[in-house]
C-alpha cells in the first residue's frame, strides 16, 4: 500500500469509483481508493440501478447525460463490457394539469442541454407501455434514454479503467481515523497503515457520518429503508417482443422496470423508516434490512390498479436496503464546509443514474477548483447550521414520501419549518405572513388577506398575484416595510482588511468611510463566484474600523469558506459572522424618509444621507446600522438591527409608518420589483458558468486596478468577445412567468436559457432574464420562450424597465 498519494477517496461504491476514475481522466493519476470491504458492498450492489436523463435543472440534466454517455462507452468496451439496457424509454406519469405543466417546463429546460423529452397524453403512455391502464391518468413525460445498468459491473469497470490509468484500489481496508496537518494535508489511518495525502474524499454512502466524525463533521445525510420486489415471469412481457419502458409514478409513489421477463417494482411508502440513526452494525456489509411488505400496502394498491398484470404474478425476490437522503433530495458533492482539502460525494439517492456525472463534476472541482457547470444545486455548503441530525431526518422522510412529486414554484413543504426565526416571526405570522424558506430562515413571502387564504401551487400566476400587486403599489406610492432575515452579514476587521478585499473583488471598494458599494468576486477562471454589498464603517463605540460584507442568505458557508481560504498567513484580517445575530428591516417607498425622520434623531435629508451611505444610529432606542441601498428601485433604507432589539425597532417603525400608509411587503413583491430594475439574484442569474462581462457586470470590473483573484483568466477571456450575454426580455404572456431553465428559441433553435422570470407590477410587464447567444442579445432582438410547452414571443429590452435613470433611489 502506498504511504503517500495526492487524493484518497474513501469508499468503493459508485460514488467513490466514479470519482477515482474521473480524477484520472482529469490528469491526476497518483490517487487511491480505500474500501473497508469489497467494492460495491454498501448500497450499490442491490440498487435497482435505473439510469434516467431526467433532472429538474440543467446541471442535473447535464451530469446525467454524462453518466449515460459514459455508461454507453463502458457497455461497448470489448475488454470488459458492462450490461446496460440503454434506451428502453421511461414515462413519468401525471394525473393533474399542474404536474403536466411541470413536465412541459422540464422538457423546455432539458432542450437547452440538448436533451429532448416528450410530453405524452394518457393514450400514448398506454401505447408505449402496454401493461398500464389509463384510469386516473392525464399523461406523462417520456425520456427516450431511460434504462438500467448492472451496478457491480459498472463499479468494477470504472475501477479497472482508473487502475489502468495509474490509480490504486485497496479493498478490505477500513479507514479508522483522519488527521489534518498544519499545511492542510491529511493522514488517512487505515487498518493496514497510514496514507498521507493532499486531499481526502468522503464517498462512504450510509456510513458517511462515521467517516465525517473522524474529521469532526456532521453531514446532513439520513438513510431511509427502501424496498423493491422482483416478480416472477409475466407472459405479456415475455411475448411483447420489446423491453418495457420504465415507469415512475407520483400518483401512487412507485417505480417499475423490466427485470428479466418480470418487473422490478420499488415503493416510496408514507409509513417509511429512517435507518441507522443511532449507529450502524459494523458487520452490516453486503447486507439488507428485513423485508416489510406490510408497510407498502397503500402504495401497492396504486401499482396494482395501474398494472393489473402485477396482481397475477408471484414475487420472486424482495430487497430492502438503506438509501441516503439529504435535506432537499439532491446529493452533497463538493467541498466540505469549513474544511480545507476535504470533499464529499454523499447523500446520493439516485447514485447509479447520477454517479457517473457526480464523480465527473467532483473530479473537476478537485483538480480545477470549479466544474464546467455551476454546481450550487449539489454544493454541500447550501445547508448551514440548522441542518442537524433531527432536521435532516424530518426532511429526508418528507422527501422520501414525495419522491416523484417535484416542488412547484414557491412551494415549501411543512417538515422542519421554523428552523430559523427572529423575534418578529410570530408577529409577521399574526399579520398574515405566508412564509417562504431561505437557508432555513422563514421569510414573509406575502401577506394573506384572510386566515383561510391559500394559493394553488402551480406554474401559472396564482391567487397571490393581486396581493403582491397591492404590496408593490404601497411601496411605489407610499412606504413598505419588509423583514429580510438571514441575510448573510460578515464583519471584516484588521489592518489588512481593505487590501485583502481589494484583492478578492474585481471592482473598486467603497474606500471612504460611511459609504457602501456593490462588488463581485471571481474564481480563478475569471467567472463570477460571489456578489456582496460592502459597507465601510468607521470606528465607534460599537467597534473598530470595519467593513460589513453582506450577501445572499444562502451564501453563508460558501462565502465564508471562499474568503477565509484566501487570507494569507501574514495578513491581519479577521472575519466574524453576524448572520445569526442581526436582521434587516427594509423601509422602501417615497415616504420612507418621513418615517425614518420620525423614528430616528439623525438627519435623513438627501444632503446628509445620500444614496449609498451607511451610518450607525438608533431607531427609537434600538441600535441600528442603516444603509441607503435599494433592491426595489424606490428610495429605501436597509436597517440592520441586532435581533435582541428587533421587536423594539419593528414596533417603532410600524407605529411611525401608520401616518404614512405603511404596508408590510414580502419576498414576492421584492422579486417583482428587482426584475423591473435589472437586479440579479445570486445562483439564479449569477453563475460560475459566466464571466462578469457575459453577466452584464462590466461596470463592476476594474481591469486597471491592481491584481485580483481571477484577473489573469479574465484578461485572457476578454481577448475574445463573449459568446453568451445575460439579457432582459419582455414576454408576451400574462398567464405564467418564464421560469428559470426555460429555453429561449430563435431561428428554430435554442439560443438561450431563462434564469429568472416574474411579473413587474409597476411596469405591467412579464419579465425574464436569460443568458442568450451573443447574436441574439441586442436590444430589440426578437425570440420566443418555451413556457409550459407554448412558444411565447419575447423581445430583448434594456436591463432596467423601471426608473432607468435611478432618480427614485437617489431622491
Ligand atoms: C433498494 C434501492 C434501490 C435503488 N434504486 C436506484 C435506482 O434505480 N437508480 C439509482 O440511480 N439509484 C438507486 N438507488 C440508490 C443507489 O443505489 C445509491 O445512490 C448508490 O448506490 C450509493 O452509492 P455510494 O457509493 O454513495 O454508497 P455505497 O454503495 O454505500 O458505497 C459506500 C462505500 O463506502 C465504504 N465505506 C464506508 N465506510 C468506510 C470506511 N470507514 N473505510 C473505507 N470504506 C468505507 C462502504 O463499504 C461502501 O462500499 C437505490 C438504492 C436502494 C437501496
Amino acid at each position: 500500500m502506498k504511504t503517500h498519494t495526492r487524493v484518497v477517496v474513501i469508499g468503493g461504491g459508485i460514488a467513490g469509483c466514479s470519482t477515482l476514475y474521473h480524477l484520472t481522466q482529469e490528469g491526476w493519476t497518483d490517487v487511491v481508493l480505500v474500501e473497508r470491504n469489497e467494492l460495491t458492498s454498501g448500497t450499490t450492489w442491490h440498487s435497482a440501478a435505473q439510469v434516467t436523463n431526467f433532472g429538474m435543472n440543467q446541471t442535473m440534466v447535464g451530469l446525467k447525460t454524462h453518466s449515460i454517455n459514459l455508461y454507453k462507452d463502458l457497455r461497448d468496451d470489448l475488454d470488459y463490457p458492462v450490461s446496460y439496457n440503454h434506451g428502453d424509454g421511461g414515462i413519468r406519469l401525471a394525473n393533474t394539469e399542474a404536474q403536466m405543466d411541470g413536465y412541459r417546463h422540464f422538457a423546455s429546460m432539458a432542450r437547452g442541454m440538448g436533451v429532448e423529452f416528450e410530453v405524452l397524453d394518457a393514450q400514448e403512455c398506454a401505447r408505449r407501455h402496454p401493461l398500464i391502464s389509463t384510469d386516473n391518468l392525464l399523461g406523462g413525460l417520456w425520456d427516450a434514454s431511460d434504462g438500467d445498468i448492472d451496478p457491480a459491473q459498472l463499479c468494477q469497470a470504472l475501477a479497472r479503467r482508473a487502475r489502468k490509468a495509474g490509480a490504486e484500489v485497496y479493498r478490505n481496508t477500513p479507514v479508522t481515523g483522519l488527521t489534518q496537518h498544519k499545511d492542510d494535508s491529511w493522514t488517512v489511518h487505515t487498518e493496514h497503515g497510514d496514507i498521507t495525502c493532499e486531499i481526502v474524499v468522503n464517498a462512504c454512502g450510509y456510513r458517511v457520518n462515521e467517516v465525517g466524525a473522524m474529521m469532526g463533521v456532521h453531514h446532513p445525510v439520513t438513510s431511509m429503508e427502501h424496498q423493491y420486489f422482483v416478480t416472477e415471469e409475466i407472459p405479456a412481457i415475455r411475448d411483447a417482443g420489446h423491453r418495457m419502458p420504465l415507469l415512475r409514478c407520483p400518483i401512487s409513489d412507485y417505480y417499475c422496470r423490466q427485470e428479466k421477463n418480470g418487473l422490478l417494482v420499488g415503493f416510496y411508502e408514507q409509513d417509511c423508516h429512517t435507518w441507522g440513526m443511532d449507529g450502524i452494525d459494523p458487520h452490516f456489509v453486503n447486507a439488507l434490512c428485513p423485508d416489510d411488505l406490510d408497510r407498502i400496502t397503500d402504495v401497492l394498491e396504486g401499482a396494482f390498479e395501474r398494472m393489473p398484470a402485477l396482481t397475477e404474478v408471484g414475487i420472486h425476490t424482495i430487497v430492502n436496503g438503506p438509501i441516503t437522503y439529504t435535506v432537499d433530495g439532491a446529493p452533497l458533492v463538493g467541498p466540505i464546509p469549513h474544511k480545507r482539502n476535504a470533499f464529499c460525494i454523499i447523500g446520493l439517492r439516485a447514485g447509479l443514474g447520477e454517479g457517473g456525472g457526480h464523480g465527473w463534476l467532483l473530479a473537476q472541482q478537485i483538480v480545477h477548483g470549479e466544474a464546467c457547470y455551476d454546481t450550487w444545486c449539489i454544493d454541500p455548503r447550501r445547508f448551514t447550521g440548522h441542518a442537524n441530525v433531527e432536521f435532516t431526518a424530518l426532511k429526508a422522510i418528507e422527501d422520501y414520501q414525495n419522491e416523484f412529486r417535484f416542488h412547484f414554484p414557491n412551494e415549501h413543504r411543512p417538515a422542519g419549518r421554523m428552523a430559523k426565526t427572529t423575534p418578529i416571526t410570530p408577529i409577521l405570522e399574526a399579520e398574515g405572513a405566508e412564509f417562504t424558506v431561505v437557508n432555513g430562515w422563514e421569510r414573509a413571502e406575502f401577506f394573506k388577506p384572510s386566515a383561510g387564504f391559500h394559493v394553488t401551487h402551480g406554474f401559472h400566476f396564482d391567487e397571490s398575484f393581486p396581493i403582491v400587486a397591492a404590496e408593490v403599489d404601497a411601496v411605489q406610492n407610499a412606504v413598505g416595510l419588509c423583514e429580510v432575515n438571514g441575510f448573510n452579514r460578515f464583519e471584516i476587521t484588521g489592518s489588512d482588511a481593505a487590501s485583502f478585499l481589494d484583492r478578492m473583488f474585481c471592482g473598486r471598494l467603497p474606500s471612504k468611510q460611511g459609504r457602501v458599494g456593490l462588488g463581485y468576486m471571481l474564481n480563478t477562471h475569471g467567472m463570477v463566484k460571489a456578489e456582496a454589498t460592502l459597507a465601510n464603517l468607521p470606528a465607534s463605540d460599537r467597534g473598530p474600523d470595519r467593513i460589513w460584507y453582506g450577501s445572499a442568505a444562502a451564501a453563508e458557508y460558501h462565502d465564508m469558506d471562499w474568503l477565509t481560504g484566501h487570507i494569507g498567513g501574514d495578513e491581519d484580517v479577521q472575519i466574524k459572522s453576524l448572520t445569526n445575530d442581526m436582521t434587516i428591516l427594509v423601509l422602501a417607498g417615497p415616504k420612507a424618509r418621513d418615517v425614518m425622520q420620525s423614528v430616528s434623531r439623525a438627519d435623513w435629508s438627501k444632503a446628509a444621507f445620500p444614496w449609498l451611505s451607511v451610518r450607525e444610529c438608533f431607531i427609537g432606542f434600538a441600535p441600528a446600522t442603516v444603509m441607503g441601498v435599494s433592491f426595489s428601485g424606490e428610495l429605501a433604507y436597509e436597517i440592520h438591527i441586532p435581533n435582541a432589539s428587533l421587536y423594539a425597532a419593528y414596533t417603532a417603525l410600524r407605529a411611525a409608518g401608520n401616518a404614512h400608509g405603511l404596508k408590510l411587503f414580502g419576498a414576492l413583491a421584492v422579486d417583482s420589483m428587482r426584475m423591473e430594475k435589472g437586479y440579479l439574484h445570486w445562483k439564479a442569474d449569477i453563475l460560475t458558468e459566466f464571466d462578469p462581462f457575459e453577466t452584464g457586470l462590466d461596470r463592476f470590473v476594474k481591469m486597471d486596478k491592481g491584481d485580483f483573484v481571477g484577473k489573469a483568466a479574465l484578461l485572457e477571456r476578454s481577448k475574445t468577445p463573449p459568446k453568451k450575454r445575460l439579457v432582459t426580455l419582455v414576454v408576451n404572456d400574462t398567464t405564467a412567468a418564464a421560469h428559470g431553465g426555460a429555453s429561449v428559441m430563435a431561428d428554430g433553435k435554442v439560443v438561450g436559457t431563462v434564469t429568472s422570470g416574474d411579473y413587474g407590477h409597476r411596469t405591467g410587464k412579464n419579465i425574464a432574464y436569460a443568458f442568450v447567444d451573443a447574436a441574439y442579445a441586442a436590444v430589440g432582438a426578437k425570440a420566443e420562450i418555451d413556457i409550459l410547452g407554448k412558444l411565447v414571443p419575447a423581445e430583448v429590452t434594456e436591463p432596467a424597465l423601471y426608473d432607468a435613470k435611478m432618480e427614485k433611489v437617489r431622491s
